[in-house]
């Protein structure tokens, strides 16, 4: 399908003015449809930390704490702007010392989940100083709608025709709206318009692997092709095979398409969510806000504090971005952390109500099997994953297989009525570096291809998720593993950490092993925080993880010398190269750290065009020398490469000879300024 014609608008040019909420319809009418026969939140069950110490002992000590359980009531409710939570849209975000973005309002939490006290939102002018929020705008041809496509738009001083700027895929949704509104809802029109053209009870399913089957291309594959560069038939085409998946369910229509897909750009997941003993409503949208500015692709809400269903409501209204959930922890939440009542009944209560709400994918551990479970008892680390451990226990419970894994069929008919990507977890996932790859982590990755397989015949987009913790040198194992038994379905996986010895730096020993194995073909990296395995993060260390894995996946991204991925490598080597320092802060991942450090030594306006820093000083810039070197050559007609071994003798001798004329030196001369 052609697209049709191609324009360029700025933000503004929307009429999306920045400190004016626009989102025209609330949380009522969503929160009307909700189920919350069952709303339970619960004041504390099982610890932040997935790690739970050896074999099957270490499962039964998990869930020895029984939460005390809670009942809320009512519905979300839409607040007005102007009441006492109001805040102010145009206040002037400070200067944090990591970078900016965030105004630190002294304002406490409030203790009513229907109306919270939201700070400032991320601010997307001070994280990017010279970058332009703008549109593209692609007609879809079957409707002849324009879709507003987002990027950002980096605009540089270089004057060379075609690099005056450089536009980026962007994450950060739209700007200005008010958390209490919600973000406007995108696909709304597109939903409704296919659902009207569903037979009533039918049952067809509504995903968008359905539609790819058949041959459709939906707006949000035109929408998903615009974004990558790519042809929407190619994306159609990667769905229907589910090489690709587009975790979109029909009721998040705020949710900018996106794909994951080892032949798209490698794609990073955020996990926030509160737990029994830190963070607030407040806190989670406001890290929600801050994934998305900094690039986060996904997030996963793995909230298991209080209002876990609250949480949840805040966080979807206001996400750009899909919405995954493991909704195993909530249903545990449900039962009081009494494990015994953990039914598949409450399950698929929870499965529903989370559908109704707009969950965009869900991790289900249905891979993992009753016999599996001993497998784990020689383990250094035993069963790590917090959803795995709780399947791990039923089944010993209950003495019955996993529960998950017997209501499949059940499972696939509630996400292929949703449009519900499934990201068939791995509860046997390594802990540690000396259970990589053992077999209980295969057997379980084996049945996820089984699991896999099934679901396509429903139509139902499915991921598999991955390890974990692995050295280097097993990594390969397990993307040719999966590759061959999940039929190429995409890989996500978390990390994995390639080594255990750096708690407080697992986003570094993670991020290794998650450039390496989205190298491979991974097509989804979950991210890990500096808090890995110490305690639930904060925003900041929100932004180390992003920041991390933003570099892993252009690392993986580059190896697979995908189309274009170069491009914002070689803008800034130019700018670097040529001293255009201000360039270079704009280009980078982290404008306002980049430029700060540089700063730290050389602050003046006069240093950003320096043609030096403080590595290396005026004296041995290397780059200087060579710009000295080229333009010395250029001077004496060298400025031409020639393979000719006499000629380059020659260049040789000149430069030789030009070098023994200063005496041998690779000194430059001081700049009066410094
Ligand atoms: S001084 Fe050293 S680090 Fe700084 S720009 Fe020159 S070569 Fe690069």
């Amino acid at each position: 399908m052609a697209l049709g014609s191609f324009q360029t608008v700025p933000w503004s040019s929307l009429g999306h003015s920045k400190g004016t909420p626009l989102c025209p319809v609330g949380f009522l009418g969503r929160a009307d449809r909700a189920p919350f026969t069952r709303n339970f939140a619960s004041e504390a069950v099982c610890s932040s930390s997935s790690v739970l110490g050896a074999g099957l002992l270490a499962i039964s000590s998990l869930l020895a704490t029984r939460a005390t359980v809670r009942r809320s009531s009512g519905t979300l409710r839409r607040c007005k702007p102007g009441s006492r939570n109001s805040q102010s849209a145009t206040a002037i975000p400070e200067i944090q010392e990591s970078g900016p973005v965030v105004q630190q309002q002294p304002v406490r939490p409030s203790s009513d989940p229907y109306n919270p006290n939201f700070r400032s939102a991320a601010q997307f002018a001070e994280a990017y100083p010279s970058s332009e929020k703008m549109y593209h705008e692609v007609s879809y041809e079957p409707t002849g709608e324009v879709l507003q496509v987002p990027f950002r738009r980096v605009h540089l001083t270089d004057k060379t025709p075609g690099f005056e700027h450089l536009d980026l895929y962007d994450t950060s949704g739209p700007l200005g709206c008010d958390p209490r509104h919600g973000i406007p809802k995108l696909r709304a029109q597109w939903v409704a318009a296919r659902s009207d053209q569903l037979e009533e009870g039918s049952g067809a399913a509504v995903t968008q692997m359905h539609y790819a089957k058949r041959g459709l291309i939906t707006q949000e594959m035109a929408f998903v092709a615009a974004r990558e560069g790519m042809e929407p038939e190619f994306v159609r085409s990667e769905v229907a095979r589910g090489r690709a998946v587009m975790p979109l369910n029909r009721n998040h229509p705020e949710a900018e398409p996106m794909i994951i897909g080892r032949k798209f750009k490698v794609k990073i997941n955020a996990n926030i969510g509160n737990s029994a003993v830190a963070s607030n409503i407040e806190e989670e949208v406001e890290k929600l806000q801050w994934s998305c500015l900094w690039g986060a692709d996904n997030i996963m809400d793995l909230s298991t504090g209080r209002h876990i269903h609250e949480t949840r409501e805040w966080i979807i209204r206001n996400s750009p971005i899909p919405v995954g959930t493991v909704p195993i922890y909530q249903a545990f939440e449900k039962v009081g952390g009494d494990i015994a009542k953990l039914t598949w009944e409450v399950f698929r209560e929870t499965l529903i109500e989370q559908a109704e709400q707009g969950v965009d994918y869900w991790t289900i551990h249905a891979g993992l099997l009753f016999r599996f479970v001993p497998l784990t008892a020689k383990r250094l680390t035993g069963i790590v994953s917090r959803g795995g451990s709780i399947h791990a226990k039923l089944c010993m419970i209950s003495g019955e297989e996993n529960f998950a894994y017997q209501h499949w069929d059940d499972i696939l008919e509630i996400c292929s009525k949703y449009d519900i990507t499934l990201s068939i977890g791995d509860g046997l996932r390594p802990g540690c570096i000396r259970d990589a790859n053992d077999e209980a982590q295969f057997n379980e990755l084996k049945v996820q291809g089984h699991l896999t397989r099934r679901a396509w015949e429903k139509d139902v987009q499915v991921m598999n998720e991955g390890p974990g913790h692995v050295p280097l040198h097993k990594i390969p194992q397990n993307m040719r593993n999966q590759l061959e038994w999940c039929s190429e379905a995409p890989f996500y996986t978390l990390g994995p950490l390639t080594t255990d010895i750096a708690p407080g730096y697992d986003h570094i020993t993670s991020a290794i092993g998650a450039a390496n194995i989205g190298a491979m073909g991974t097509a989804m990296l979950c991210y890990v925080t500096p808090k890995e395995h110490l305690g639930l993060p904060n925003r900041e260390d929100v932004k180390a993880g992003i920041i991390a894995y933003s570099i892993a996946a252009h690392a993986a991204d580059l190896a697979k010398e995908h189309p274009g991925a170069q491009t914002r490598d070689d803008m800034l080597s130019k700018a670097r190269f040529e001293f255009r320092w201000n360039d270079q802060f704009n280009l980078s991942l982290d404008p306002v750290t980049a430029r700060k450090m540089h700063d730290e030594t050389l602050p003046t306006d006069s240093s950003k065009d320096s043609k030096f820093c403080s590595m290396c000083g005026p004296k041995f810039c290397s780059m200087k020398i060579t710009e000295d070197v080229r333009a010395y050559a250029k001077a004496n007609g060298y400025e031409e490469e020639t393979e000719s071994m006499e000629e380059t003798k020659e260049f040789v001798n000149v430069t030789s000879g030009a070098f023994a004329d200063v005496g041998d030196t690779v000194f430059l001369p001081i700049p009066e300024d410094v």
